[in-house]
């Protein structure tokens, strides 16, 4: 991981949301975008809310039009995280949106291109404090023709790029807009570039981080399903913010926002960008071996975690126990299936077997009483005190059903004290 890029840094917020910083030395942020209709009051709130409850820093709302804006007042008083106004074409959306209260605008300048009505929202952002996205994408800078003598010199200095064409439309386009707002002194800004291309997207980013010292907002844009949007998003996401650029991230495709939100956050903790809240879940890819219905169980083991579990403990869940217990070493809360049996241990202390229909109950138990434990002081996370022995697969758990209802195999049902 490269050190993050310094940037400029900017707020998103007031006393009453919180503020978000973006930039500097700030945490790498996540957004995602609401999927429902602005003026519908009830249901924007309701998916504003869910989007913050799973874990969104900031929430983007589209305004296409007076009806949009004129709902915002309403929807702010009923949220609490920083909303920002997604303005296109009518420059007059984002001085009702700043009238209305919100937190930050985003302007597109493939579509408000008027020096007069950008000035007049730059001023009305500047009175309140607020910061402003220039958001070029792809898709908006492709037509224009009015940047030809800019896009020619550029183009020389990216001749034999392989994406040079495309590029000097959009750092010319950038530039002309930028001077809009340097010549106003306005300098609460942060860019994004997008496009739903991922390499394109990289190269975009990379060549800005280098000309513009403003926060970068990274997004790869009509990124498809969620089963390929997630691919391009973290394939260009990962890559930059490996290369410490990025300050804030918006994982997007048409799907429920909410997995935008879960994916992005997913993403800052894997490169360790950001400090995971919650359970950190270790699943087995499967294989042959299992025995039980393993993607179930994950599923219902993830959401439930997402639930109950505040604390970043490990808990892994793996198909056999063959090569499970080697896999989940360090895993603080650990279930070891196999003949639709699950053997449970926490720290490697061997704690249950239960047949498969008490699993998840019994490892949800389980975590629970860590999580307390943790909090009292009683146990600390990652503290692996015994090692991990892999029960016997032809004894125990290898050895077929009939074993098991014969009796032969013992259950320990009693759930460990917090003495253990
Ligand atoms: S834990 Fe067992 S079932 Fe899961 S992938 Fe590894 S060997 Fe296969």
């Amino acid at each position: 991981m490269a050190e993050r890029r310094q940037t400029r840094q900017i707020q998103i917020g007031d006393e009453r949301v919180g503020i978000v910083k973006v930039g500097g030395d700030a945490p790498v942020s996540v957004q995602t975008m609401t999927a429902g209709a602005t003026h519908d009051v009830d249901a924007c709130v309701a998916e504003i809310n869910r989007l913050a409850a799973a874990g969104a820093d900031v929430v983007r709302v589209a305004t296409p039009e007076r009806k949009d804006t004129e709902a915002l007042a309403e929807i702010l008083n009923q949220t609490r995280v920083p909303i920002v106004a997604d303005v296109h074409f009518h420059f007059q959306r984002a001085l009702e949106a700043i009238d209305a209260g919100v937190h930050k605008v985003r302007l597109n300048p493939g579509n408000i291109t008027d020096r007069d009505q950008v000035n007049a929202v730059i001023d009305a952002c500047k009175e309140r404090a607020l910061p402003i996205r220039v958001g070029v994408n792809e898709g908006s800078i492709i037509e224009r023709k009015d940047k030809q003598r800019r896009r020619e010199e550029l183009g020389k200095f990216f001749a034999g790029h392989r994406h040079g064409h495309l590029l000097a439309l959009m750092i010319a386009k950038l530039e002309e807009y930028l001077e809009i707002f340097h010549d106003r002194e306005f300098f609460d800004i942060c860019i994004s570039a997008k496009s739903m291309d991922a390499a394109f997207t990289i190269d975009a980013y990379l060549e800005i981080a280098k000309r513009f010292d403003y926060p970068l907002h990274l997004g790869v844009t009509h990124a498809g399903t969620r089963e390929t949007g997630c691919i391009r998003s973290i394939a260009a996401l990962g890559s930059l913010l490996s290369q410490g650029v990025g300050d804030t991230i918006r994982i997007s495709y048409a799907s429920d926002p909410v997995f935008e939100v879960e994916d992005g956050l997913e993403l800052l903790y894997s490169l360790g960008l950001r400090e995971r809240v919650g359970a950190d879940l270790i699943a087995c890819p499967t294989c042959g071996r299992i025995q039980v219905d393993l993607f179930t169980l994950v599923q219902e083991v993830r959401s439930k975690l997402a639930n109950e579990i505040e604390i970043p403990m490990k808990v892994a869940v793996m198909g056999c126990v063959v090569n499970g217990p080697g896999e989940a070493e360090g895993a603080d809360v650990a279930v070891f299936a196999g003949d639709r049996r699950g053997i449970i241990y926490v720290q490697g202390e061997r704690v249950a077997n239960v047949p498969e229909p008490e699993i998840l109950d019994r490892l949800l138990a389980e975590c629970r009483l860590f999580q307390q434990r943790v909090r009292s002081g009683k146990a600390k996370l990652g503290e692996k005190r015994v090692e991990i022995v892999p029960p016997d697969p032809i004894g125990e758990l290898g050895s077929g059903v009939a074993k098991i209802a014969s009796g032969e195999v013992d259950r320990v049902t009693q759930l460990t004290t917090g003495d253990t």
